[in-house]
């Protein structure tokens, strides 16, 4: 297993004083994501190139409405603390958040990549979907949020600029919620910006990475 990982070269190119691997470009590939256990929710990098395996199905998952939320979408049980304290958080300034899509299974995301390749095409599909495996959806961490009262946040032009989505922005990393296709980074994450989507990654680690300015996928590929 050590030797899946990147680590040992990685030690090896340290101690040679060399970088480590550059970030890969956005290119499209089915390699297994280095980290795929179950207690590896926090660092399983999944971008167009890592994906997980068709198995890979989080044994815990609760419906959000034990966060308090209307919506009976799943997600870890580990995430649930966090989760509720960041929707009663929201609500006590007014602020009413939705869940629109949590876990989706690597079947399910099949269904889903291929709703949005008969959308919108094939290529287009590529970058506002992801191929099955590949989602983040399937670690059973990761979230679409909208506004309670408002539509799908991706039917508008820029849900970080309803009261609910800049909200969000602002404070979702204080509970452990990373934005992980933020603006302007497509060339870096792969995909378009996405406000609406939320991995969690634990406080620690997001304190970490707001303060580093990566995006997720630069700051998992270090830590791969
Ligand atoms: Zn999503």
């Amino acid at each position: 297993m050590f030797f899946r990982t990147k680590l040992f070269p990685f030690l090896l190119l340290s101690s040679l004083g060399l970088a480590q691997s550059p970030l890969p470009s956005c290119r499209y590939d089915d390699i297994p994501s280095y980290y795929q256990e179950l207690t590896d929710w926090s660092i399983s990098l999944l971008d167009t190139l890592y994906k997980l395996g068709p198995s890979y199905q989080p044994n815990d998952l609760v419906k959000v409405t034990e966060a308090g939320f209307g919506s009976d979408k799943e997600v870890r049980h580990i995430i649930l603390n966090d989760l509720t304290s960041l929707n009663n958080a929201a609500k006590t300034k007014g602020i009413y958040l939705e869940v629109q899509s949590a876990f989706r299974s690597y079947s399910y995301q099949e269904e889903t990549f291929q709703y949005w390749v008969n959308q919108d095409g094939y290529d287009a599909a590529l970058v506002s979907s992801a191929r099955a495996g590949h989602s983040e959806h399937q670690l059973g961490t990761a979230l679409d949020f909208k506004s309670a009262a408002g539509p799908a946040a991706w039917d508008l032009e820029d849900w970080a600029k309803t009261p609910e989505g800049a909200w969000m922005s602002e404070h979702a990393w204080e509970f452990g919620f990373v934005m992980s296709y933020p603006k302007g980074k497509q060339d870096i994450t792969c995909y378009i910006y996405e406000p609406w989507h939320y991995r969690y990654i634990g406080k620690d680690k997001a304190r970490a990475l707001k303060d580093s300015g990566l995006t997720l996928r630069e700051w998992l590929w270090q830590a791969q």
